[in-house]
């Protein structure tokens, strides 16, 4: 479940350090460590999936206990609670890690798309 050269796993696994924000069984979050926004989390699955490409019947729960995860922190945002959660999936989308994540943007107004 494990991919030895995922900085994402590693992060998981306690290999390299980050600024962990929750987690239980089954999602890790972290700070990303160049935000875009006043609050920018990384949302992760804690086995390893490549992106969306990669998801299946028998791992597709992942995706639902990210989006519950969302929906959790955002209870703990101030101001309008509004945020922006973003899936990039393959290098030309901007996906530069490859271990699935959900990016989650808040803290400042997002009109641009
Ligand atoms: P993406 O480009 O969608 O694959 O997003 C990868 C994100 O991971 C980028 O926003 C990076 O800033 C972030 N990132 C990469 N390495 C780390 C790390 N060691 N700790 C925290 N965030 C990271």
């Amino acid at each position: 479940m494990k991919n030895e050269s995922c900085i994402f796993c590693k992060i998981i696994s306690g290999e390299i350090p980050a600024t962990v924000v929750a987690q239980n069984d089954d999602v890790f979050v972290i700070q990303d460590r160049a935000p875009k926004a006043p609050v920018h989390y990384l949302i992760m699955p804690k086995v390893h999936i490549e992106n969306v490409k990669e998801l299946e019947e028998a791992n597709s729960h992942y995706v639902a206990k990210m989006m519950l995860m969302a929906k959790e922190l955002s209870k703990k945002l101030s101001g309008s609670q509004s945020f922006r959660l973003i899936i990039n999936n393959g290098a030309d989308s901007g996906q530069s890690v490859f271990h699935m994540h959900c990016h989650f943007l808040s803290g400042k107004t997002m009109t641009d798309f």
